[in-house]
């Protein structure tokens, strides 16, 4: 028996179950998990087993792969990853080819992300026309407007990575080009930072914006002068996030292949032009035993769901289908998986650690580095049974362990996966008791309350209608007095969790992940553009990735938002 809820129901029937062309609905939840077992299963030679096994591990909802494998796996062409970066070649022809190319990943469900760096700024002189250059904030409105018309097969909203690096001639426009929340709606975008910019701005030095046509400098200006634009913006929008490229390029497993550009679109994965990588997360929440009334971590337990779901994920690689050659040629050279976690919040508050204490950030970073641990012993057992990656040779491994994948880990955010599996957002604290989800593509509004709150309330006998009234109107518990302190601690909500312990946990969660996590730092309503400086400065003293922060309120449209009682 699969235990789903309303939500995780309604969201199956809208968008997953597979469905005839009248638009009846073909297939149970359990004949979906069925029907996505035996297609990973089929790159076994021991079909059965694993198929029995992959099936266990869904219908469990103790792991599940992105969404793409469960909407498209066994369907005929059924593409099954979630993650692509694609090249922007300083050609009219590339610019189209690949924007030809990213309108049939998402029609698949997929997600694209791109670095315009090498596209010639805004007024630079075009041979062939004799004319002038658009610029590529110009040309990403024009991939925008295709996304939206995609809508990614009718199920998903187009989700894209545009990132420009912080020495095109363009980046203040760039900076600037959501400043109006109708404008490339269907884009997360991020500024491509150096560690040499980031001493610039240390330093208060000027800062060279170079032509990638002509490497000529096209303009010189304060670095601390597009900080500032930089966390401006971002404390009004939410955009632009930041992608260290530094530190992304220092952990590139493969360096011979070439330099990392951009990320997928929530940032969980930097990925060389033309790579794809699928994903998977394991539901934490359902990992605790408690015994002599002390809950633990089944670690167990936890290093056998890791085991096949790293199978599962490189399975992937063998059966999917391949929209393009050259997505091909690179995806099974490298082999990248991107296994990570969803359930932090609630796992912590089973094992009744807050999210903001210092505890908590210690069991992350044990934790993660398990996952990896096992993550590279589970590839390293496959690469002696299948093989290790083909390009294995070229990569850092060299002298190190035979991998059957060239990245095992990534946290996503697990957006619909998590609600499908009832529990809290990849790694992030709660972000409320009770909220409004708003529907994708026209979909229902859905109002969620939290059901480890609820029980823990019910085994305290303190659940009642009034106290379900206040939450519903407030979101959290901090000014309702029936309940005892060391509750309210442990299930402060995203809003009121310092941003620091946001960043900490990313750090944690990031030591040990070898692609990369994404994570926003979420913001009330009143944070300083101060606050987003100094946590724009820490993520790049952290070492992080990248980083995203939203304060609540600024945007018209948000996903998640408090409930609306009338
Ligand atoms: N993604 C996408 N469109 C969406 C949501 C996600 O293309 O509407 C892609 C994107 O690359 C993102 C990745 O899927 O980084 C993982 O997102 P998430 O974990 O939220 O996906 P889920 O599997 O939960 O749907």
């Amino acid at each position: 028996m699969i235990t789903l809820t309303n939500n995780a129901l309604q969201i199956l029937r809208d968008r997953y179950l597979l469905k005839d062309k009248n638009r009846n609905v073909l297939e149970t939840p359990e004949q979906m998990f069925r029907r996505v077992a035996r297609f990973v299963a089929s790159a076994e030679e021991d079909n059965i087993k694993w198929e029995t096994k992959f099936f266990e591990l869904m219908s469990k909802l103790e792991f599940l792969p992105n969404s793409p494998t469960l909407m498209n796996a066994g369907v005929i062409k059924g593409q099954l990853s979630a993650c692509f970066v694609l090249p922007v070649k300083d050609s009219l022809e590339d610019i189209f080819s690949t924007l030809k190319n990213s309108a049939l990943i998402h029609q698949s469900g997929g997600g694209t992300g791109f670095n315009f760096s090498e596209l010639r700024p805004k007024g630079d002189w075009v041979t062939s026309s004799g004319g002038t250059s658009s610029g590529p904030v110009a040309f990403m409105k024009i991939y925008d407007a295709a996304t939206e018309y995609v809508k990614q097969g009718g199920k998903r909203r187009g989700a894209n990575m545009g990132i420009l690096n912080i020495n095109h001639p363009d980046i203040e426009e760039f900076i600037n080009s959501k400043s109006d929340d109708r404008i490339i709606q269907n884009f997360n975008i991020s500024v491509g930072i150096t560690d040499d910019f980031m001493k610039a701005v240390q330093k208060d030095l000027y800062w060279d914006l170079i032509n990638p046509r002509t490497k000529t400098i096209a303009k010189t200006i304060k670095a601390l002068h597009l900080w500032e634009n930089i966390v401006q913006q971002a404390w009004k929008t939410g955009d632009p996030g930041l992608v260290f490229l530094d530190i992304i390029n220092a952990y590139n497993p493969l360096p011979d292949s070439g330099k990392i550009q951009s990320t997928n679109p929530c940032g969980e994965v930097p990925l060389l032009d033309y790579e794809s990588c699928n994903l998977g997360s394991i539901n934490l929440s359902k990992l605790v035993i408690v015994s002599s009334n002390t809950p633990r971590i089944n670690w167990v337990k936890l290093a056998d769901l890791i085991a096949v779901s790293i199978r599962f994920l490189d399975n992937i690689i063998s059966v999917n289908h391949y929209l393009l050659p050259e997505i091909e040629a690179i995806t099974k050279a490298h082999r990248k998986i991107g296994l990570g976690v969803m359930g932090w919040a609630e796992l912590l508050i089973q094992l009744e650690i807050p999210y903001a204490s210092d505890e908590a950030v210690q069991l992350a970073e044990k934790l993660m580095n398990f996952i990896k641990e096992n993550s590279y012993k589970a590839s390293s057992q496959l690469a002696k049974e299948k093989g290790a990656f083909p390009q294995w040779g070229n990569s850092h491994y060299l002298n190190d362990i035979k991998l059957r994948n060239a990245t095992c880990n990534s946290i996503a955010p697990t957006g619909t996966i998590s609600v499908i599996a009832n529990t809290s957002y990849s790694i992030e604290p709660l972000f409320a008791l009770a909220y409004d989800r708003v529907g994708i593509l026209g979909g229902k509004t859905q109002t969620e309350m939290n059901s480890l709150f609820v029980q823990k309330m019910n085994v305290s006998g303190l659940w009642n209608q009034k106290l379900k009234k206040e939450i519903l109107e407030h979101g959290s518990l901090d000014n309702i007095d029936l309940v005892p302190d060391e509750v309210k601690k442990l299930f402060k909500t995203s809003l009121e969790i310092p941003w620091r312990y946001h960043l900490l946990h990313q750090k944690a969660f990031q030591k040990y992940t070898d692609n990369a996590v994404s994570k926003t730092v979420n913001l009330p309503e009143n944070a300083t553009i101060t606050d987003v400086s100094e946590i724009y400065y820490t993520a790049w003293k952290y070492q992080l990735k990248g980083i995203t922060t939203y304060r609540y309120g600024s945007k018209d449209r948000q996903v998640l938002q408090k409930c609306n009682l009338n």
